[in-house]
């Protein structure tokens, strides 16, 4: 059984590159570079460089002592909270804009729906002295300020796409119509493991580096690199896929996705996509999406702005169907309640999403000397306000 993408570009059935005629070009010219500048010594040794001394990995791999007392196992949290800018997300965003510069390109265009990946692109766009315009939904420009603050201090122009549910769908209609114009000068930045091939696999394995070094950091602490199971939330999947990357091929080691279920997964009011999802074609690929019966994507909804996401990259769409991974539902209540318990025992104000990673840890019983890893992918300072309201 493998995992990895084909040359076809699936994952079992799931993936492939279902894109305009007019993106042809665009997408095929990274399918034929990016594993090659990829893998080029050149490219390594300044993602490598960069990765150490400005988003600051190695991120540390922390055993939470309180946590693990709590629920009698032993608990290890990968810091990509620590990471610069705050999560996983800038991983990817340096990995593509050094690709991107090998490409000759010098414009850069994303999309982003809460606006995490907008401040992740528009960071090193600014690192790079790149040109950067940021697609998003003039109702998310709305709701998310303070990050389209960031972006346009960071030198970002933040376009508002203002048709449909003028949400994260229609930011990517749009920024996918900028790419057909501008196909020389422009790279678009994707943010998670979605989008059509190569996307997937290039964002999975800038990602992997988390654990990569996971691998060497439990081997040094327990003395053995194989954790009995690791748990990581699942918005597109970008922080869960490289979490899990590493130990696809370790039969022993039980991957967990956490899904936002938000109100409940009955509720009509979620994102819980492996539950809820049916096969279907989505931001170029084909994968598991929510929708309506003759195939309008459902509005998803998770108190967490990340999760919020109708559809699951395609390689998670083919660990779910060949139970390579499992997936739990967890909602609104029950992540807020996980976020606020890690604020108590170990001092770190966890981001929402990586808190339904947390949530977890309530729904399985673990050995007394399993080793658990959760991965958390985010830090709650852009969170305040909703932890404030929730604890009312
Ligand atoms: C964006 C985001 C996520 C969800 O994206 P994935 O691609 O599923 O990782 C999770 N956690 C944080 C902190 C995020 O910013």
């Amino acid at each position: 059984m493998t995992y990895q993408v084909n040359s076809r570009g699936y994952y079992g059935n799931f993936g492939g590159a279902y894109i305009p005629e007019m993106l042809y070009q665009n997408v095929e010219e990274l399918r034929q570079n990016y594993l090659e500048i990829m893998e080029s010594p050149g490219f390594q040794q300044e993602f490598q460089q960069l990765l150490k001394d400005y988003v600051g990995r190695p991120s540390p791999l922390y055993k939470a002592e309180r946590l693990s007392r709590k629920y009698d196992t032993n608990v290890f949290l990968k810091r990509e909270d620590l990471n610069h800018t705050g999560a996983h997300k800038v991983n990817n965003t340096l990995g593509q804009i050094l690709l991107a510069k090998r490409l000759g390109k010098q414009k850069i265009i994303a999309e982003t729906g809460a606006g995490q990946h907008g401040v992740a692109t528009a960071t090193v766009c600014a690192l790079m002295g790149m040109d950067c315009i940021v697609y998003m939904g003039s109702i998310d420009i709305e709701r998310q300020k303070p990050n389209v603050e960031r972006m346009k201090l960071l030198g970002a122009k933040v376009v508002p796409a203002t048709s449909g549910s003028q949400t994260l769908k229609d930011a990517t209609n749009e920024a996918m119509r900028h790419w057909i114009n501008n196909p020389t000068d422009t790279h678009y930045i994707i943010g998670s493991v979605v989008g059509p091939h190569p996307y997937p696999d290039m964002v999975a394995r800038f990602q992997s580096v988390i654990s990569e070094e996971m691998r060497w950091q439990l081997e040094e602490q327990t003395g053995d690199e194989l954790p009995t199971c690791i748990i990581a939330c699942v918005g597109g999947g970008s922080n869960a896929m490289g979490a899990f990357y590493h130990y696809l091929n370790d039969p022993s080691v039980q991957l967990i996705g956490a899904e936002a279920a938000g109100h409940g997964i009955s509720s009509g009011e979620s994102a819980a996509t492996t539950i809820l999802g049916k096969a279907g074609v989505l931001h170029g690929s084909k994968t598991l999406l929510m929708q309506t019966p003759d195939g309008q994507v459902v509005e998803p909804y998770s108190i967490s702005a990340g999760l919020d996401y109708p559809g699951i990259g395609p390689v998670h769409a083919h660990l779910h169907e060949t139970r390579r991974a499992v997936f739990h539902p967890i909602t609104d209540k029950e992540a807020m309640e996980a976020g606020l318990q890690l604020c108590k025992l170990e001092g770190i104000i966890p981001a929402i999403e990586s808190a339904h990673a947390l949530a977890v840890l309530e729904k399985i019983t673990f050995d007394k000397d399993a080793v658990v890893v959760i991965n958390l992918s985010g830090r709650g300072d852009k969170d305040l306000a909703t932890y404030i309201t929730y604890c009312g």
